[in-house]
């Protein structure tokens, strides 16, 4: 495992790795790295010749100094966890070397997916997301592109911004989210959690059950109270949030999609299935997570 910090060496360590003429995957990451990250690198390892994981907390995507202060940075656990996984090279760029030398922001039609859902909530994200992941292919030619369905929107977003790069297009693969035994889904911000707040935050997949039994079967005496009213879309999410909120969680939104999409699912009528995505608060953490409801 070879790991890269500059990039000069980058480049050096490329035209080694491309003259195998092998398909390259890429992983790009904010470290503080866990098993979903770690399936990524595996799914990558499987399907790709040359394997490259990439550690950088990208400062243009935080819209919160404060965020972006306190993000988690784990950079010996992190060598340590990707060192068994058979990762060729990771590369660690410093953010003056990655965004220095006369680099200029893109602007990137992102045909709307960046100003909705996460991106009412987070101006600026999306665009700061395509910056990296812009730059990032800039330098790393790869084939295949791996990324997890936990940042829903985000594959969305990066699926947009391959269909407009000109050239060869890597193809995106994206990932089941990797939950824990009760459901969570794992993220780097659960390590800013307090234990009471982590048992708060597996009411997220709590309510991902309480949304998916109310559409198989409703059940009666639930909020809202009539069956029949559970059915719709605006019913369901206002019995998720009353949930969520009886968890101790503070939801900025939850939301019903099409899957696939980001267009509002209109009901069981719908051809498409519903896909929940809830953005919401413990205390000062802001986590994220989305459930396909279907069976
Ligand atoms: P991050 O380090 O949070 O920027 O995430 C890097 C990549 O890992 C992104 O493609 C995420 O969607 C993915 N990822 C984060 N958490 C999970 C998870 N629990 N399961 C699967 N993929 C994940």
């Amino acid at each position: 495992m070879q790991i890269v910090r500059t990039l000069a060496q980058l480049r050096q360590v490329l035209d080694d790795l491309n003259s195998k003429g092998a398909s390259l995957g890429f992983v790009p990451t904010m470290g503080a790295l866990h098993a979903g990250h770690l399936a990524l690198v595996e799914e990558a390892r499987a399907q790709t010749g040359v394997v490259i994981c990439s550690i950088f907390v990208n400062p243009l995507q935080f819209n919160r100094a404060e965020d972006l202060a306190h993000y988690p940075r784990h950079e010996e656990e992190d060598l340590a966890l990707l060192q068994p996984t058979g990762v060729d090279l990771v590369f660690m760029p410093e953010v003056g070397d990655l965004f220095g030398g006369g680099w200029k922001p893109s602007v990137y039609d992102l045909g709307g997916l960046d100003t909705v859902l996460e991106g009412a909530w987070r101006p600026g994200h999306f665009q700061g997301v395509a910056q990296v992941v812009g730059r990032l292919l800039d330098l790393i030619p790869c084939t295949d592109l791996f990324m997890g369905l936990k940042d829903y929107q985000q594959c969305l977003v990066v699926q947009r911004l391959l269909d407009t790069r000109k050239g060869r297009q890597a193809v995106l693969h994206r990932r089941p989210t990797v939950r824990d035994a009760m459901g969570l889904a794992l993220s780097s911000r659960n390590l800013l959690l307090s234990a009471e707040d982590l048992e708060r935050a597996r009411g997220i997949a709590r309510t991902w059950r309480w949304m998916k039994e109310a559409l198989a079967a409703p059940p009666s005496g639930a909020v809202p109270p009539s069956p029949s009213a559970l059915l719709s879309p605006s019913a369901l999410i206002e019995g998720g949030l009353h949930r969520l909120e009886q968890e101790g969680l503070r939801p900025e939104y939850l939301s019903l999609v099409r899957d696939g999409t980001l267009d509002p699912w209109s009901g069981p009528a719908d051809d498409g299935l519903p896909r929940a995505l809830f953005a919401g608060w413990l205390g000062s953490v802001r986590l994220i997570d989305n459930e396909l409801l279907a069976p």
